[in-house]
């Protein structure tokens, strides 16, 4: 018999569509490009969602309105969002979490280092691994097929409708054995492309120096999300939505690995110490704003610097203050063996250092708050947490641009559906990275990647089962 739902994807937002379909009565085949061991994309390396709630509710401590979140969503995303779908996203939000629970998932307060989260998002006990475990066991038991090692390259159409989709079994002995997979509808959920790094170079192209700075750019996730299927929807007249040049990028562990370093590659001692690039410079002011708030910016700012690579560099008195990092920093008992130990220009890095301490206007330390501590005359200014670094030991942490995800996306409505030329497909539909874009254009609030991941997941899955159904439906008429 025909397949109802094809899932392409292996993610959040793929299995959510798959259990929804699955439960809405049509059968299910979910195509994951990686192997096994390595299933569940970027999704697997969360910890939260964000969720909606006007009361306490299990884990989230107060309220989170739908206002408020909508005016957190606002102010990220600069306006760059699609109100409609974006409060459709956090309506959602307030529902989804006894649906997860059912089929596996459980949650936890928010850790006390986490600041500011227990209201506003649900962490899932034992990380994205768990959850993506506990969705692929539900899908296994409700009968749904799943196919690893399978990459799907092609997607056939016809005006718009969801015909077939031609997939790469990649075989154990390293050949491939290809198939064409016909269905009465698709579910489109293979993430952004952000592991496609010839991609990003050319989406970033050549700076001023004539560097290609995405060449030095690390993926902080999965390896499977080439973007393959974007490209093939887009040149097949899909229509799109978000920038190629927009990408989430975190500032992380230079030595963090090309692919899968997840949280712990993360530097978060930036606004308790000074910045510099490889001219031993600073560039930006370190304490703006609290560092939940603005980790996200210094990807793209060390992006910037020459070399694309960076120094966080702390005394003595910041140990202590953040969560550490997995691997030891650069160690030294004087701030001029520290540049040493860099590499840096003992001089210029001893000069920085200098104005940077002597600009220093030390009033009540207070790390929890935008505190009074600040520099005066020099550029560019520390405007809070200013204290001089002058107690060593001193630590320094090289850092990379690490990219989380990408923004470009193909446009979707309320039905979750592809659209081309403004005209929605019958049958093909879209979740997750794939279509983020349309409610997030730019910017981040933490754990709103899987609230649309699990809001429009749903979504596409409750609609392609029901185009399946409907096509069959006509089938026995
Ligand atoms: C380190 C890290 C931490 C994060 N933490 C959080 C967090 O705590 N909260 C939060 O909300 N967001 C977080 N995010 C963002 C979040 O991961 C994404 O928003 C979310 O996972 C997207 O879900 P998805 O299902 O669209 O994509 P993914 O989970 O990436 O899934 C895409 C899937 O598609 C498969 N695939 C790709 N191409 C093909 C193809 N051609 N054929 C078949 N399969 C294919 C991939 O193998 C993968 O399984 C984090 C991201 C990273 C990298």
């Amino acid at each position: 018999m025909a397949l109802d739902v094809l899932v392409i994807g292996g993610g959040n937002a793929a299995l959510c569509a798959a259990l929804m379909a699955r439960e809405a009565g049509a059968s299910v085949r979910v195509l994951e490009s990686a192997p096994k061991a390595w299933r569940g994309g970027n999704s697997s390396h969360t910890r939260n969602l964000r969720c909606m709630h006007d009361a306490p509710q299990d884990v989230l401590v107060d309220a989170y309105p739908e206002e408020e979140f909508w005016q957190d969503l606002l102010k990220v995303t600069g306006g760059l969002t699609d109100e409609h779908l974006a409060r459709l996203v956090i309506r959602h939000s307030a529902t989804c979490r006894p649906w997860m629970v059912k089929h596996g998932v459980r949650f936890q307060p928010s850790l006390s280092g986490a600041l500011h989260t227990a209201r506003t998002n649900a962490f899932f006990m034992g990380g994205g691994k768990a959850l993506m475990n506990a969705y692929y066991r539900s899908a296994e038991k409700l009968g749904v097929q799943i196919d690893y090692n399978a990459e799907v390259d092609e997607v056939e159409l016809d005006q718009g409708r969801f015909v077939a989709a031609g997939v790469k079994h990649k075989l154990p002995d390293g050949s491939v054995r290809r198939e064409r997979i016909e269905a009465k509808a698709c579910v489109l959920a293979a993430g952004g492309f952000e592991s496609n790094r010839e991609w990003l170079r050319e989406a970033w192209g050549q700076n001023e120096r004539g560097e290609y700075p995405a060449d030095q750019f690390l993926i902080r996730g999965t390896r499977y999300n080439q973007g393959v299927l974007l490209k093939h929807l887009l040149a097949q007249g899909a229509d799109r939505i978000g920038d190629p040049t927009q990408a989430h990028m975190v500032a992380i562990d230079a030595r963090a690995p090309l692919y899968d370093g997840g949280i712990c590659t993360r530097i978060d001692c930036v606004s308790l110490g000074v910045v510099v690039n490889r001219e031993a410079r600073r560039f930006y002011d370190e304490g703006e704003d609290f560092w939940p708030k603005r980790y996200a910016i210094w990807g793209r700012l060390v992006a910037q610097q020459p070399g694309q690579v960076a120094y966080s560099i702390i005394d003595a008195k910041a140990v202590g203050r953040f969560m550490p990092p997995v691997f030891e920093g650069t160690k030294a008992n004087t701030l001029p063996e520290l540049a040493q130990k860099l590499g840096l220009d003992e001089n210029v890095f001893m000069q920085t250092l200098n104005d940077y301490n002597q600009a220093c206007r030390v009033g009540t330390f207070d790390h929890t708050a935008l505190d009074d501590c600040h520099t005066e005359g020099v550029t560019p200014a520390k405007t809070h947490w200013a204290r001089p670094i002058d107690t060593g030991p001193f630590y320094a942490y090289a850092v990379r641009p690490g990219v989380t995800f990408t923004y470009l996306g193909l446009k979707t409505d309320e039905t979750a559906a592809v659209h081309f030329n403004q005209v929605a497909s019958p049958n093909l539909f879209v979740a997750g990275e794939m279509m983020a874009g349309n409610v997030l254009g730019k910017g981040y609030t933490a754990g709103v990647g899987m609230t649309i991941g699990t809001a429009f997941g749903r979504i596409a899955g409750t609609q392609a089962a029901q185009a399946a159904l409907k096509e069959q439906g006509h089938a026995v008429a």
